[in-house]
């Protein structure tokens, strides 16, 4: 049965100086400083121009001065400061320069932010972990970054059954936090990767398989909507909202904070083992055998490189070499790179840290899916290892091969915890991702192509073998690729009906600089 919604009706944005200042609910010294700004810029010629007249970089200047009033230092306009903080962003491709850098520390001065660019119509983009590596989604030039590292703090209630997170942590924090209650969550693999986009874009973890995507194993979160209002989204709040921003991008609101449902482990089984780049096919056969495998206690990394693969085996629990490895088992590895470990998910998330560091500041990743199918895997890698040698030797970029395999379960845990908007089959399904790391922005065309040709080659040729899926996982997708667009109609139409619902004015759609809007789909 459909849970009631909340009735909510957005705020009228307000129309007077006076307003405005009277909505930021600010003491009365700093009310006064504002309005004494406002009244000496000249404001009402500025605001009443038409889209075209108004000064856009003027407004975005106000807007960082008025923050600076409002949120003190947590403002940063001084160029080396904001520069600084710029380059913290993973990839070199999002190092613009935005008017300012905003900071905030609590819910209440995100809704201050959004309630002032809001006013002056500025842009603006929103930052977590800053690990999108495509442009204009975590960054902005001229324009305001809303950076939400400052609001990273973890806690845990008294039971140990639900992990409170600021979207500003990192997934590393988090577990090391967790881990002296034994207990963990469904989270990103990598440490450094941040909490907000993260579970925006759905979330897939190693322990997905059992338990679903990050975003499945959410209790409720604290969001701020574009009118300013501060909601909790849950399976009894504006669960229309909450259900959207189960995978529905940065298209709602700015989620302040993640009450994430722990799971009950600690004590894990791993190994991970490097083999040369011949065993590539053998391994992508491995690959393949072992998703008919139904232990969903199961995850394995398989990351092919240009000169090694890695394979990463995961289990669930404690335990001896699983037998449903056996199939990567048979195979005969270069070297043990991590032996077989009874070790935890905290070992786990920093050995996968150590080893994913990459020494040139450019990056991209690409996504594409499809059924279960060998032949398609193998032809498809024929493709790409072709072209990223190719590509290496004249760039030097460095780039991955990187299968994901989605288990039904994982499908199920989705539904039974009230569904997403992915509208994913419970079929065996993997979703393909590439990391491509490189130095020179002359190269960017060259090398993003290897990414592009090959997830024409997944339609391709999945279409041929009747393996194709549509579906493109969002947080591995990259600037030109259309995740919302590959949900079904019905899911993006019921997102566009949710974002038209909670924002009204389309501040999310239309002064957002980037990301995955569902305007662009
Ligand atoms: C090395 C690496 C490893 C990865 N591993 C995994 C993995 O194991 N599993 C997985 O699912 N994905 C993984 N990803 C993909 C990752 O989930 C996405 O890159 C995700 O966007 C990163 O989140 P972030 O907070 O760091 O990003 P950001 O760049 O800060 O944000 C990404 C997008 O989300 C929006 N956003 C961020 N926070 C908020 C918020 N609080 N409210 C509203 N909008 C917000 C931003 O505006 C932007 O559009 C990995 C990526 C990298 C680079």
């Amino acid at each position: 049965m459909a849970t009631p919604q909340t009735k909510d009706k957005a705020m009228t944005p307000p129309t007077s100086i006076d307003e405005f200042v009277a909505s930021l609910d600010l003491p009365q010294e700093k009310a006064e400083e504002v309005t004494t700004v406002l009244n000496l810029e000249g404001l009402p010629s500025l605001l009443n121009g038409t889209k075209v007249e108004r000064d856009v970089p003027r407004l975005a200047d106000i807007s960082c001065e008025i923050a600076q009033i409002v949120l003190g230092p947590n403002t940063l306009r001084e160029k080396r400061e904001v520069k600084d903080l710029v380059e913290e962003s993973w990839s070199q491709t999002c190092w613009e320069i935005p008017a300012c850098v905003v900071r905030p520390q609590t819910a209440k001065q995100v809704s201050q932010i959004l309630r002032i660019v809001s006013f002056f119509k500025s842009r603006f983009a929103v930052r977590s972990g800053g690990h999108s590596p495509n442009p204009g989604a975590a960054s902005i030039s001229n324009g305001v970054l809303i950076d939400l590292h400052q609001m990273n703090k973890i806690s845990i209630d008294s039971g140990h059954n639900v992990a409170s997170v600021g979207p500003g942590a990192r997934w590393g924090h988090v577990y090391a936090f967790l881990d002296q209650y034994g207990v963990t969550v469904i989270g990103g693999r990598i440490p450094q990767v941040g909490v907000g986009g993260l579970i925006l874009g759905g979330g897939l973890s190693y322990f997905s398989g059992e338990y679903g995507l990050a975003a499945d194993n959410v209790s409720s979160m604290e969001v701020v909507l574009a009118d300013g209002t501060i909601v909790t989204a849950d399976h009894e709040h504006r669960s229309d909202l909450f259900w959207a921003l189960k995978g529905g991008g940065p298209n709602f609101g700015i989620v302040t904070r993640y009450n994430l449902r722990t799971i009950p482990v600690k004590n894990i089984w791993y190994e991970s083992m490097v083999f040369s780049i011949d065993k590539a096919t053998a391994l992508l056969d491995a690959f393949a055998t072992w998703q008919s495998s139904s232990d969903t206690k199961a995850s394995v990394a398989l990351v092919i490189s240009l000169n090694a693969i890695i394979v990463g085996l995961v289990y669930l629990r404690s335990t001896e070499r699983p037998s449903v490895f056996q199939p990567f088992y048979e195979i005969p590895p270069l070297f043990p790179a991590v032996p077989p470990t009874n070790g935890t998910v905290l070992a786990l998330s920093q050995i996968t840290g150590a080893s994913s560091v990459s020494t040139s500041p450019r990056h991209d990743y690409r996504a594409a899916s499809s059924k279960v199918d060998v032949d398609l895997y193998k032809q498809v890698y024929q493709h790409w290892i072709n072209k990223a040698t190719a590509v290496h030797e004249s760039t030097g970029a460095n780039l991955t091969f990187v299968l994901q395999h989605i288990p039904p379960n994982l499908v199920r845990k989705g539904n039974s915890n009230g569904g997403n908007p992915l509208g994913l089959a419970p079929i065996s399904q993997q979703w393909w991702t590439t990391i491509a790391d490189w130095d020179n922005p002359e190269d960017d065309a060259v090398v993003r192509d290897v990414a592009i040709s090959t997830s024409q080659k997944w339609e391709e040729i999945g279409k041929a073998h009747g393996s194709y899926l549509p579906f493109k996982y969002m947080n591995d997708a990259s600037r030109d690729e259309d995740p919302l667009g590959s949900y079904p109609v019905a899911n993006r139409n019921r997102l566009r009906a949710v974002a038209a619902k909670y924002d009204p004015f389309r501040v999310f759609q239309t002064l957002q600089n980037g990301g995955f809007l569902l305007s662009k789909s």
